[in-house]
């Protein structure tokens, strides 16, 4: 994929689950690419030990709501790189430097009194979140495990790992397909996702920009056509689970059916 415009590698650690570093890195030095990493997922979670958040030029974390680790809004970009770093400080706010000086390009991303307070209250609980994401996560995965045709992707534990996401993969074989998978559940009130469906190269405006990208991107594609996240988080019940892996079974057994 790389071109003479390209100018830099954007790793994503999908899921919590680290990208290839090693391998990036080789590629990144090999070509003179900069690299940096998405750690919307990453929050919490390790590669051989070291928690993400180190690699690369710099790491971007989200603090969105839906993330793991929350301020309403917000998120962190993380590096060594001091330059980086201070250019970094000065967009946040206008591009100021001291009171009526500014020197650099900037907008507004301050973080908000409000939210900084909401990730120190989530901070103090994070050990409990994990706990109780590990628990559904295994929850689920026995639930499912005698299931052909359906999997849960596995989390590595001898890592750290936040359990954010139950990621159910669907089998071509498996006897609905995972579009009636999911209509079922939101007919059930579960409210699973298909999750980066149909992919941004399907939507506009990159799906005019890029007409062909897809023919580029055949295991964006397949991947994209057989993921389910399943509901998690610290206020769904074991029961609750039990429920939803019930109608999984049913749907192993009576296919497209109604
Ligand atoms: C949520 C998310 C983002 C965007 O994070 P924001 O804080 O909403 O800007 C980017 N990449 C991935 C993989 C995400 O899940």
């Amino acid at each position: 994929m790389i071109t003479p415009r390209t100018t830099g590698i954007i790793g994503v650690h999908l899921w919590g689950r680290a990208a290839p570093v090693k391998e990036l890195e080789a590629i990144a030095k090999e070509h003179k690419l900069r690299l940096m990493f998405d750690s919307s997922h990453g929050f919490g979670c390790s590669l051989d030990g070291a928690l993400l958040g180190g690699f690369g030029e710099c790491e971007v974390f989200s603090f969105h709501a839906t993330k793991f680790f929350n301020t309403f809004e917000g998120g962190a970009v993380v590096t060594d790189n001091d330059v980086l770093a201070e250019k970094m400080r000065l967009m946040r706010n206008f591009g100021f430097s001291g009171y009526d000086n500014v020197i650099y390009p900037g907008t507004n991303g301050k973080m908000t009194e409000i939210s900084a307070a909401m990730g120190l209250t989530n901070l103090e609980d994070i050990g409990d979140f994990v706990e109780t994401n590990r628990r559904n996560y295994h929850c689920y995965r026995d639930a499912i495990a005698s299931v052909r045709g359906l999997s849960i992707l596995e989390y590595d534990e001898s890592e750290h790992n936040n359990y954010q996401y139950i990621v159910m993969e669907v089998a071509p074989y498996f006897p609905a397909s995972r579009d009636r998978i999911v209509e079922v559940l939101h007919a059930e009130n579960v409210l699973a996702r298909r999750y980066f469906w149909p992919g941004c190269h399907n939507l506009e405006p990159y799906r005019s920009y890029y007409p062909h990208a897809g023919l580029v991107l055949p295991n964006t594609k397949l991947v994209a056509e057989r993921v389910v996240v399943l509901p998690a988080g610290a206020s769904i019940s074991q029961q609750a689970i039990f429920g939803i892996t019930t109608i999984l079974r049913t749907l192993a057994t009576n296919g497209n059916e109604r």
